[in-house]
């Protein structure tokens, strides 16, 4: 018996590092799982090792900024699996740059991304779930929507925003079942890291499967209750304050 057994659930950002720990932890429990972010050969990779690990998981090739493509993902949800029980909103990007040196298009391209994706997938995600009676709605927020570091506008500004679009969508999916939450990642060990290993030794990660395991457990709560924000992080992290 898996904890997301029967359940159906689209993570966006599977390709790759967190998304794809998730994908694989849902399938893991059960879960059909829809692996959703704009690299299909990558995807493909995280299909087949769920595949291979007796899991169940279909690859729909989609970027979360173009509401087509995000309209055209849920119709095949619709479609192919008649419900939708768990959206992951994890599909994001990182900009560094300092504020007076950075182009309203490397703005816009984050906040595209990080803000306005959640914000169609959900809205999509709850035309499907109202009917059904509920469904829960979970976005990968971070750290940086509690203390930013420097050179992170945009990073920072969607990721408060996420929090601000969680809880409007919480309050709009209260009287419809519907539960949505976010989680705050600190430092967590993913192709982000490449050419910062020395912070991250410095600062501490934490792996991906170890997140995962958060995001199960968030999912696999009964349908009346709902872990509406948290924060995981290394222990080691400089995050909580000075001394
Ligand atoms: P990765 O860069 O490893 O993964 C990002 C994922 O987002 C990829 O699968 C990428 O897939 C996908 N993606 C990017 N743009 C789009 C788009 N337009 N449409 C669809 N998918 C897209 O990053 P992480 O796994 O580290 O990060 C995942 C989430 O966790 C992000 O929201 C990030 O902000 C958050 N986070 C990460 C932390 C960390 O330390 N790693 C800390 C705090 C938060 P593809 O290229 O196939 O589209």
């Amino acid at each position: 018996m898996g904890q997301l057994d029967d359940k159906t659930a689209v993570v966006t950002g599977a390709s790759t590092g967190i998304g794809a720990a998730i994908a694989r932890a849902f399938a893991a429990e059960g879960a059909s799982v829809v692996l959703a972010s704009r690299n299909a050969e990558r995807l493909e990779q995280v299909a087949a090792e769920i595949g291979a690990a007796g899991g169940s998981a279909r690859v729909v090739p989609t970027d979360v900024t173009d509401e087509d493509q995000v309209v055209a993902l849920f119709d095949h949800i619709r479609g192919a699996l008649g419900r939708l029980d768990i959206l992951v909103n994890n599909a994001g990007i990182n900009a560094p740059q300092a504020t007076d040196e950075m182009s309203l298009a490397t703005w816009q391209r984050v906040v595209d991304t990080n803000l306005t994706g959640p914000f169609l997938c959900g809205r999509e995600a709850m035309k499907l779930m109202k009917p059904q009676g509920g469904g829960r709605i979970i976005n990968i927020g971070s750290v940086s929507a509690k203390v930013p570091r420097p050179n992170s506008a945009p990073y920072t500004a969607t990721k408060f925003g996420l929090e601000g679009l969680t809880r409007s969508m919480a309050l709009d999916g209260r009287a419809h079942g519907i539960a949505v939450s976010v989680l705050h990642p600190g430092n967590v060990f993913t192709a982000i890291w490449e050419g910062r290993e020395e912070v991250a030794a410095r600062e501490g990660v934490i792996q991906p499967d170890d997140l995962a395991r958060v995001v199960v457990a968030m999912a696999a709560l009964p349908p009346d209750v709902n872990l509406l924000e948290g924060i995981i992080l290394p222990v080691t992290m400089p995050f909580l304050g000075r001394g």
